[in-house]
């Protein structure tokens, strides 16, 4: 009902610390997740990274664990180094056999003297070339005599190599090479999803004499032929530079990450992997997500439980407060809308007691103003044709006046109204009690135009209605006439039987004459024993009539003391002030008393 600034400020102030709450939220739980999938991604990478290793090295080792066997459990092999001629098919059975039986699905064994000439080679009848030449490895295998791996590339592809020694009685025969591709490690990671391209490092395009796979990306040598041809040409568009690093990229549809291959801590070449996000496990990260939004959530409903009980707290408290306010008032407080009364304050029930609350004052009246008296002076329920509330409303800060009658008991109310809100429109009407100033005024005003002894009305009253008769006279063309009497010898009254006497003539007399008189006839003493009376709608044969009625009755009465009196008549004339008709009057009060006294004279 009461506007409040303040209450506005702070529900503005919650919403907006509540947006922020929301907001900064929202901006935690979109980075968070971001820091979410990125680890989720950053150990997804790292998992590849590290299985491919294992791969690699499990892989390495176990072909070195063929090459040592075949180095130091082959008599016959010896023999053959000794004749320095191996059969081209030594090897066939026992590649056939891994072939079928291994996931080794290629090896390739090569045999080389002591001086690094190759020997033997199961892919190619060439032999007799000098490999200490052109390959590092081999020549630290001659010299050190003990089993190594290498990755390496040559003149076919880029291999995975275990050599192993070949010893006969203590004496080095010479080297077992067993080389085995990455496409057994290809197969494996496709079967866990992830596909992969190998390919060797640019430097050594030159040295692929003989390319075993005929595929290149730019200066890349992809060594895998199981490769995904989208794959390849998907790398092939990119500048492949990007894809060697320790992390990882999102491309594609692709969590694509990569693995350096070194031999002996030299890179030789890189294994991209390709694994679909799709399969990436986001089993965690949707639990995650859940989690977070049903913390945020129940947050959110936390602060709006909290915040609306603590406006419906400080709006009960400010109602309360404001409702105890306008209930200690002893004014009238009754708000309204265009329809009907709204609201009222306690004040209004110690007027309207028959009610204990608004809506059984209602059921019965329909407003206020049908307690309101019709007097001149008073606000009306229609005033010039306006509602007295809007009346009110337009006359703010005057002096308007309510009179009630509430169930036989007047009252007095200053009025005002206000508009408290205006869509709904809401009007505030305050109505303060002044019955008792008013009432003491009416009395003031009545004795300031009584005579304290006869009761009738005075002279200064004479003055203002005499006016207000002729203008009333003048405007309506009404007659008016005045009856002017005095006492005849009333002096000797006094001092026959004394002044207490000739008072209380005066006050009989006046009181006898007053009940012959009509509602609308006004006595009036204009001075010690003189008297006027005032007749509206009366022509001046009526008031001679009533007077001669008035000085028979007195003549009559001998009450307390026989007295005569004499009167002068006379009616308004057009135009003519109180003055004029006054003096015309008292001339036939003086004519009367001239010629005789008892009489009545037409003036
Ligand atoms: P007349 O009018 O017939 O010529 O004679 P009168 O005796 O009435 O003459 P006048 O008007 O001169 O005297 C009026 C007297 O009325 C004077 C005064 O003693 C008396 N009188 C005026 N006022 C009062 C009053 O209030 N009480 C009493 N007891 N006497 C009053
Ligand atoms: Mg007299
Ligand atoms: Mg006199």
């Amino acid at each position: 009902m009461i506007k409040n600034s303040r209450l506005y400020i702070s529900s503005l102030a919650f919403i907006l610390l509540a947006l922020l709450v929301i907001f900064a939220y929202l901006y935690f739980l979109k980075s968070t997740k971001e820091d979410f999938i990125h680890n989720n991604y950053e150990k997804q990478a790292l998992t590849l990274r590290a299985s491919l290793k294992n791969m690699i090295e499990a892989k390495q080792k176990s072909t070195l664990g063929l090459a040592i066997t075949l180095a130091t459990h082959d008599k016959e092999l010896v023999k053959y180094i000794n004749k320095k001629e191996i059969p081209a098919s030594y090897y066939d059975d026992l590649i056939t056999q891994y072939s079928e039986n291994t996931f080794y699905k290629n090896i390739w064994i090569q045999v080389i003297d002591t001086k690094g000439i190759s020997l033997y080679r199961s892919w190619s009848l060439n032999h007799g070339d000098d490999l200490s030449k052109i390959r590092a490895d081999i020549r630290s295998a001659l010299k050190i005599k003990k089993p190594q791996m290498s990755i390496s590339t040559g003149a076919f592809n880029l291999s995975l190599k275990s050599i192993a020694p070949i010893f006969s009685d203590g004496k080095f025969m010479g080297l077992v090479e067993v080389i085995s591709h990455f496409d057994s490690i290809t197969k494996l990671l496709a079967q866990e999803g992830v596909q992969s391209i190998v390919v060797a490092d640019e430097y050594f395009k030159k040295q692929l004499k003989h390319p075993w796979n005929k595929t290149f990306i730019a200066n890349y040598y992809v060594s895998n032929k199981m490769a995904d041809k989208k794959l390849i040409e998907y790398l092939s568009r990119h500048n492949m530079q990007d894809y060697f690093n320790n992390s990882y990229k999102i491309e594609n549809g692709y969590l694509i990450t990569s693995y350096l291959i070194t031999d002996h801590h030299n890179p030789v070449g890189a294994y991209i992997m390709f694994e679909k996000l799709k399969d990436i496990s986001s089993e965690n990260r949707d639990d995650f997500i859940l989690k977070w939004l049903i913390f945020g959530f129940i947050v959110v409903t936390f602060i709006a439980i909290v915040g609306n009980i603590g406006i419906y707290y400080v709006l009960q408290r400010q109602k309360k407060y404001y409702r105890s306010i306008i209930n200690t008032s002893e004014n009238m407080i009754i708000t309204n809308n265009k329809e009907s009364m709204t609201d009222v304050n306690n004040a209004f029930f110690h007027y309207f007691k028959k009610y204990k609350t608004l809506r059984s004052f209602l059921q019965e009246n329909s407003c206020i103003c049908e307690f309101f008296v019709q007097e001149d002076g008073y606000i009306q329920k229609e005033m010039n044709g306006v509602n007295w509330v809007d009346y009110l409303l337009q006359h703010q800060g005057e002096n308007n006046k309510i009179k009630m009658d509430i169930d036989g008991e007047i009252f007095y109310f200053l009025a005002s109204a206000s508009i408290i809100s205006q869509k709904p429109l809401q009007n505030a009407i305050i109505l303060s009690d002044i019955t008792e100033q008013e009432i003491y005024k009416h009395e003031l005003e009545e004795r300031s135009v009584t005579d304290p002894l006869t009761g009738v009305k005075n002279r200064r009253f004479y003055e203002s209605r005499i006016q207000y008769e002729i203008s009333r006279a003048c405007r309506y063309d009404i007659p008016l006439s005045i009856i002017m009497f005095d006492i005849d010898h009333f002096k000797q009254v006094n001092d026959i039987h004394g002044h207490d006497v000739g008072d209380k003539v005066l006050i009989e007399y006046t009181e006898l004459i007053s009940e012959i008189l009509r509602d609308s006839d006004t006595l009036c003493r204009i001075g010690g024993e003189e008297f006027v009376i005032i007749a509206p709608h009366t022509t001046k044969i009526d008031a001679y009539k009533l007077a001669e009625k008035i000085r028979k009755i007195v003549e009559k009465s001998k009450h307390i003391v026989p007295i005569t009196m004499s009167f002068g008549v006379t009616e308004h004339e057009n135009d003519e002030d109180k003055d004029s008709m006054f003096k015309r009057a008292d001339n036939a009060l003086y004519e009367a008393k001239k010629s005789g006294r008892n009489k009545v004279v037409l003036g």
